[in-house]
């Protein structure tokens, strides 16, 4: 299970879409929440995280692919990410939070402090292609998406989806970007019945499938499945998703807490 001490390149899912990604001797949290089950309004929660935010120690930075909605940021999860060093976002949800908020416009790069590890902001859209923008233009809101990467030729280049429901966006960033070696894809189909007509906000377990594909990546970690009452397909249908396109033995098992080693 994940605690303070760092692994060589590894992610752990810690439940709902947060990860613990060490990587090029840096720690980072992505999308953080630390909440107990409970109810948000139009959201519920329905299982608490694998592991208690204390138990990790330093981290160096949150990468939060957008603030806006519970599922991703919940108040123990925004808690969690002000006391850290700094929370790398897209411009406006850096702009609501402040300190220590950086804000991460498409195609900009966050360097970590060792300067071994860069962070660039990538496309993602929280709805389907046809849905109503919000009024910054976005389809449900501003999210970003992460590429990790380092000049060190032994550390992999890591894709973090945020909540992205497109496969044509994958495409373009893998002809922008070139072949990734390892993906956290935000798969569980979500569905809000307000949104879209109830249709999906994050990939489903098909489309996260193409995507593995799309992007080349030798080992797909699926978050944002469970732990949440509107993510309508669990790890078991990503699962079949992926044995149905040949891919299976790019999936790594689903294990809450524990680490997936990359290197
Ligand atoms: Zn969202």
């Amino acid at each position: 299970m994940v605690d303070s001490a760092r692994q060589h390149c590894a992610v752990s899912v810690i439940g709902g879409p947060t990860t613990v990604i060490d990587i090029a001797g840096v720690r980072l949290v992505t999308d953080p929440t630390f909440d107990p089950p409970g109810d948000y309004g139009y959201l519920q929660k329905t299982e608490g995280p694998a592991v208690p935010a204390e138990a990790l120690g330093p981290v160096d930075a949150v990468l939060l692919s957008h603030d806006l909605h519970a599922d991703n940021f919940d108040r123990a999860g925004r808690a969690f990410a002000l006391s850290c060093p700094v929370v790398v976002t897209a411009p406006t949800a850096a702009a609501r939070i402040g300190r220590p908020a950086e804000p991460l416009a498409l195609g900009e790069r966050w360097l970590s402090p060792n300067g071994q590890l860069s962070v660039t902001a990538l496309p993602a859209q929280h709805g389907p292609a046809d849905g109503e923008r919000d009024e910054d233009g976005f389809i449900n809101c501003e999210v970003i998406g992460f590429l990790l990467e380092s000049t060190d030729q032994d550390v992999p280049r890591l894709y973090v989806s945020g909540d992205n429901a497109s496969v044509e966006l994958v495409q373009r960033i893998r002809e922008q970007h070139g072949p990734i070696d390892h993906a956290i894809l935000h798969v569980g189909a979500a569905s809000v019945p307000a949104k879209f007509g109830g249709r999906p906000l994050s990939l489903t377990p098909e489309r996260a499938a193409a995507a593995a594909e799309v992007l080349g990546a030798h080992h797909v970690i699926a978050a944002h499945h469970d732990g949440w009452a509107h993510f309508t397909r669990g790890f078991a249908a990503t699962e079949e998703a992926f044995d149905m396109a040949g891919i299976g033995d790019r999936l790594y098992p689903a294990r809450p807490g524990g680490w997936c080693h990359l290197a």
